[in-house]
C-alpha cells in the first residue's frame, strides 16, 4: 500500500523565493506561539490551546505592522502554532525541555500547505460553436411552426381561433421535440464529464452553492427555467456521484456570500458588480480571480462544517 509520495519540487529563483517566505512565516507564527505561551505562564495564565493562540494572532494582524502577515496562506501559520502548542505542552506536561526558538540559522526552512488549488475552470459549453448552431436551427424551426399555426387557424362564429393541426406541423412538431432534445443531450454530456471529474480527483468533500437568481443573469442568452433545469442536473449528478465515492457533498447556505467574501482576510464588500471579473477586496487589496476567489471561501465554507 502507498501512504505517501515524496515529491522534489525544481523551483525557479522566484517560486524560490517565495517558498523561503512561506518557511519564514512559519517559524516567526512557531516563535509567536512559543512567547506568547511563556509570557502567558508567567502572568499566571493556564496553557493556551492552538484555537486561543490563532485567534491572538487574527487581531495582531489587524495592526499595521503585521499586515504583512495576510500575504501568505492561513494554514502556514495554522499549523506552526499547533506544532509550537505540542511543543510547549509536551514541556508543561513533563515529557520534555522547553522548546527552543527556532532561529534562522539553524532551523530547517519548512512549512505546512494544504491549499491546493487547480483554479481549473469549465468552459461554458453554450458558448461553442456546435450549441450556438443548434440553437439558432431551433429557433428557426419554433418560428415556422408558429407561422404555420398562424396560417392554419379558423375563426369560429363566436370569434374565437381554433387551430387545426396539419401533417405538416406535426411533422415540424416532432422536428422541434427532436432539436430539443439533442441540445439537452449534449449539455447533460458535458455535464456527465465535469462532474465524473471532479469526483475522479477525490476530494474529501464538496460544495456547491445552491441556485441563486443572481448568479443566473450571468448567462442572458439561456431561457431562466433552462438554466434551472441545467443547475439542477449538475447538482443531481454531483449528489449521487459523491454518495457513490464516499465522499461528503455540502449544499452551502443561500445567503451565504461566496462572491462577495475575501478569501484572504474575510472582509465583506457591499457591492460587487457581474462585470467585475477580478476580485480586489478594500480591506487588505487582494487581488484575485473572481470565481477562484468564490470557490476558495466555499472551500473553507466546507472546511468549517466538514
Ligand atoms: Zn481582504
Amino acid at each position: 500500500m502507498i501512504k505517501t509520495y515524496k515529491v522534489k519540487l525544481l523551483p525557479n529563483n522566484k517560486q524560490r523565493t517565495k517558498l523561503f517566505e512561506c518557511a519564514s512565516v512559519a517559524r516567526w507564527a512557531y516563535n509567536f506561539a512559543l512567547a506568547t505561551q511563556q509570557e502567558n505562564y508567567k502572568n499566571g495564565g493556564k496553557f493556551l490551546n492552538d484555537c486561543e493562540l490563532r485567534k491572538r494572532l487574527t487581531q495582531l494582524k489587524k495592526q499595521k505592522e503585521y499586515t504583512w502577515l495576510n500575504n501568505y496562506s492561513n494554514n502556514i501559520t495554522k499549523q506552526a502554532i499547533k506544532d509550537a502548542c505540542i511543543a510547549y505542552k509536551n514541556f508543561f506536561e513533563g515529557r520534555a525541555n522547553f522548546p527552543k526558538f527556532k532561529l534562522k540559522k539553524k532551523s530547517k526552512p519548512s512549512f505546512y500547505q494544504d491549499t491546493i488549488s487547480t483554479g481549473q475552470k469549465y468552459k461554458n459549453i453554450n458558448k461553442t460553436s456546435k450549441i450556438k448552431k443548434l440553437e439558432k436551427r431551433q429557433k428557426r424551426l419554433q418560428k415556422r411552426l408558429s407561422k404555420k399555426y398562424e396560417l392554419n387557424k379558423i375563426q369560429m362564429n363566436g370569434g374565437e381561433y381554433r387551430y387545426r393541426k396539419t401533417n405538416n406541423i406535426k411533422k415540424l412538431e416532432f422536428l422541434v421535440l427532436k432539436m430539443r432534445r439533442r441540445l439537452k443531450n449534449i449539455r447533460h454530456n458535458y455535464i456527465h464529464q465535469i462532474t465524473t471529474s471532479l469526483v475522479k480527483a477525490k476530494p474529501e468533500y464538496v460544495v456547491m452553492e445552491n441556485l441563486n437568481t443572481y448568479g443566473m443573469l450571468k448567462n442572458k442568452r439561456l431561457s431562466k427555467s433552462i438554466q434551472e433545469q441545467l443547475f439542477y442536473e449538475f447538482k443531481r449528478q454531483m449528489e449521487y456521484k459523491c454518495a457513490l465515492n464516499d465522499i461528503k457533498f455540502i449544499l452551502a447556505d443561500t445567503f451565504y456570500p461566496s462572491s462577495k467574501t475575501c478569501s484572504r482576510c474575510g472582509a465583506l464588500k457591499n457591492k460587487l458588480s457581474l462585470s467585475e471579473r477580478t476580485f480586489i477586496c478594500d480591506e487588505c487589496g487582494h487581488e484575485i480571480d473572481r470565481d477562484l476567489n468564490a470557490s476558495i471561501n466555499l472551500k473553507n465554507y466546507g472546511k468549517s462544517i466538514a
